[in-house]
């Protein structure tokens, strides 16, 4: 079947289902699916807020929803087939549903995603979610197809439900977009310029979650660093964290991302001052060579980022430091692969998330030369992973015999251990009473635990009574 004849067969079918109702489309139930990173899964947050206030009802299946929604991201090329893959699933069997595609895919790729899947009639990128009650009102009254897509916008998502997935911490976004231009992102395309929100809401947030009985929250944005309050109070940063994290009843307050170049002093003092302030910094570093860091557009040197590194390892509390690489940017030599191996063993970070460079669309780095072969790029991902490996192992088995506080997520039932994590945000499981009922229930308790065996991911201990 030609293209077009394919749309047409399936606007009738469609068309069919919108006559069964009325010529209003029903939708009560709906799925949604995220993929990416935090900023992602908490808009997905908002985004069920949003719809559950509408009156729809969250169904566990695609199959079971007649609103079918995926949360995209476009950051590599990997997560963005994987979207394109479950629509085609439902390009035949999914007559009388509808799905939108929501995210970084949605903002990329726009009204191109009707013409690659026909069947999908909503289209809306992150910056436009605030539009979210009038597309659906769109939809809910015979508009085959909406789009959200504008990103010259001052606005912030705001919602005030959102439906929290994470019962033991909850996110708060405090500056969307990026004014950042790395050679290899595509977030400033798909997200818009930054928008800071307005330190008044974040508190009303903050505390409106400690009195829900949250202790632990995360600050999000693409680049939390360069936070300008826009109320009259103009708080940076490291003010905004002293605030939040002296919210009555926040055990602990974490944020990320962080960009070197905006990363001032003053959050290490903050992190130092105020004990609600985790022990943990991501500070994504992406090559140790200054060359390279320069190709990348990151507008910081090696020498500038570990001077960051320095203030943390001086600090009194023991900062776990995290951070990504990316691997095989074009014109890496094996020299500037080997500055960012030395890196790692200079920094010794807690853990790192690596990545092959992955060519993404209308992107700088797409016009560089020497773009290096997909062999290649593994031949030095592995090689970078191993390396870390051992240093995780070296640095976790440091923490055997000391005792960490532990916020309690869960239970692992075939393993009998509860799931903690410590102010590093490590891993640390533990036995005690198990989880059936008979003996206390630990989930959401900070208890103080003994590490007693480490490997490259986690920590085993035991709970000091
Ligand atoms: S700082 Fe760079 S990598 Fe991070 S979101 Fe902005 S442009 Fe992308």
């Amino acid at each position: 079947m030609s293209h077009s004849l394919e749309v047409e067969s399936w606007n009738r079918r469609r068309s069919g289902f919108y006559n069964r109702n009325n010529g209003l489309l029903r939708m009560k139930t709906f799925y949604i699916e995220t993929f990416g990173c935090q900023m992602n899964v908490h808009d997905s947050e908002k985004v069920m807020g949003t719809l559950l206030r509408r009156g729809y009802r969250q169904v566990d299946s695609p199959e079971s929803a007649d609103l079918v929604l995926y949360n995209t991201c476009s950051i590599r090329d990997k997560a963005e087939q994987k979207v394109f893959n479950r629509l085609q699933q439902f390009k035949k069997t999914g007559n009388g549903k509808v799905f939108g595609v929501l995210g970084c895919v949605a903002q990329q790729e726009g009204e191109r995603i009707f013409e690659r899947a026909p069947h999908v009639g909503m289209v809306v990128g992150s910056a436009s979610y605030h539009k979210l009650p009038d597309l659906l009102g769109q939809l809910e009254t015979g508009n085959r197809r909406v789009t959200g897509l504008e990103l010259d916008t001052d606005e912030t998502f705001e919602t005030p439900f959102a439906r929290r997935d994470n019962p033991h911490r909850a996110y708060i976004t405090i500056i969307e977009g990026c004014d950042k231009s790395c050679a290899y992102c595509v977030v400033p395309f798909t997200r818009g310029p930054e928008r800071s929100r307005g330190s008044g809401g974040i508190l009303r947030e903050a505390r409106d979650l400690a009195e829900t009985g949250y202790t632990e929250i995360q600050l999000l944005g693409q680049n939390v660093n360069s936070y300008r309050d826009p109320s009259p109070a103009g708080w940076d940063f490291a003010t905004l964290l002293r605030n939040v994290a002296c919210v009555p009843g926040m055990r602990r307050v974490r944020f990320t991302t962080s960009h070197p170049r905006d990363f001032v002093k003053e959050i290490i003092d903050a992190i130092e001052d105020v004990p609600a302030l985790c022990n943990h910094v991501h500070l994504p570093v992406q090559s140790g060579s200054s060359r390279m860091l320069g190709r990348m557009q990151r507008l910081y040197t090696r020498d500038e980022y570990m001077r960051r590194i320095e203030w943390m390892k001086r600090a009194s509390r023991d900062i776990a430091i995290t951070t990504d690489i990316i691997v095989g940017f074009p014109g890496e030599t094996e020299e500037d692969f080997e500055q960012t191996l030395q890196l790692l063993d200079e920094i010794e970070y807690d853990s790192l998330f690596s990545f092959k460079y992955s060519p993404r669309p209308n992107t700088p780095a797409l016009r560089l030369e020497g773009q290096i072969a997909e062999e290649e790029k593994g031949r030095r991902l592995t090689i970078l992973q191993e390396k870390q490996r051992a240093i995780q192992i070296r640095r976790n088995a440091g923490y055997v015999g000391t005792v960490e506080e532990v916020h309690i997520e869960g239970y692992n039932k075939a393993l009998q251990q509860w799931i903690g994590r410590t102010s590093q945000n490590k891993t640390l499981n533990f036995y005690d009473a198990p989880n059936d009922g008979s003996k206390e229930d630990l989930l959401g308790r900070y208890l103080p635990v003994r590490v007693t065996r480490a490997g490259p991911n986690s920590l085993v201990g035991e709970r000091v009574q």
